[in-house]
């Protein structure tokens, strides 16, 4: 089979207290491991189990909902896993400066993104990502992505959180904006500094 599940890039309660163990194992080996299978079986026997997330998410408009939904979900579940980290970094270099020329502070594109994670109805994620060259804020409903063709805003993800309720809900239950408001604590801008550049 094509896709599989890298393991989790640090311990499962390495984002204590803001994101709790149980979540993180059952996020990780249950819901996203689901998605990787149904994905694989989604692709089988369509010519089209080699090609890349990227090449899928490109052209989703013409696959199955099957491919969509499962492979936008092991595209945004690798993302948060990676963007996610309890080392205290913060923006750097170009892309403090980014920040900066859009939002007007990193206090502000916090806030603007917890908007859009706490507006969006029912389950989605919250983006930024480069936009033609410009660093945008942007929700998704769904396991959908701003690399999807059929994306309203459309660009290259660089920082992804995930809304739906079983990415918080043991912890935090119908308290969505604390839990918005909590993992801000536990991003690794390392890897966010290293997505922009990789994005431009
Ligand atoms: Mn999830």
């Amino acid at each position: 089979m094509a896709h599989s599940l890298s393991p989790l890039p640090y311990a499962y309660d390495a984002l204590e207290p803001h994101i709790d163990a149980q979540t993180m194992q059952i996020h990780h080996d249950k819901h996203h491991q689901a998605y990787v299978d149904n994905l694989n079986k989604a692709l089988a026997g369509t010519g089209d189990e080699d090609k890349s997330l990227e090449e899928l998410m490109a052209n989703i408009s013409s696959y199955a909902p099957a491919v969509r939904n499962n492979g936008g979900g092991h595209y945004n579940h690798t993302l948060f896993w990676n963007i996610l980290g309890n080392n205290g970094s913060q923006p750097t270099g170009d892309l403090a400066k980014a920040i900066d020329e859009a939002f007007g502070s990193l206090d502000a594109l916090k806030e603007k993104m917890s908007t859009a994670g706490a507006t969006r109805f029912g389950s989605g994620w919250a983006w930024l990502l480069v936009s033609d060259g410009k660093l945008v804020v942007s929700s998704t409903p769904n396991q959908d992505n701003p690399l999807m063709d059929i994306a309203e805003v459309q660009g290259h993800p660089i920082l992804g959180i995930d809304v739906w309720e079983h990415a918080y809900y043991l912890k935090y239950q119908n308290k969505r904006p604390d839990y918005l408001k909590a993992i801000w604590n536990v991003i690794n801008w390392d890897a966010v500094n290293m997505r922009y550049k990789a994005a431009l």
